[in-house]
């Protein structure tokens, strides 16, 4: 399918052809077309819905369950939101590294 962002695009404000940059914002990549006459900035529509919906699952609170398995303990981690980076990565790697950040803290590495 044709990508929106390879039309040519002219800014709003001074009529410049807008060029492809790319802006990152936690760790997004989201494609961009900027103006170099005035710094108008116009973030990829697909990629403005998946930063929106990372933002509304970053601001969920999951609880969930401490589970004794075999020799360890188990925690689920919540499908949406490895659905959501199965979506991004298109495949997410089965393993994963783990560490005890700081007490009362343990981060997964995807
Ligand atoms: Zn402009």
């Amino acid at each position: 399918m044709e990508d929106l962002f390879d039309n040519t695009v002219l800014c709003k404000n001074c009529d410049t052809k807008m060029l492809k940059i790319s802006l990152q914002k936690n760790g997004f990549n989201l494609r961009s077309l900027g103006c170099n006459g005035c710094s108008n900035k116009i973030i990829h529509p697909q990629d403005l819905k998946e930063y929106e919906e990372f933002q509304s699952l970053k601001k969920k609170n999951f609880r969930v369950k401490l589970r004794f398995v075999g020799n360890s303990y188990a925690v689920s981690i919540p499908r949406e939101i490895i659905d959501f980076m199965n979506e991004q990565e298109k495949s997410v790697n089965e393993m994963v590294d783990l560490s005890f950040e700081e007490f009362g803290r343990i981060s997964l590495h995807f």
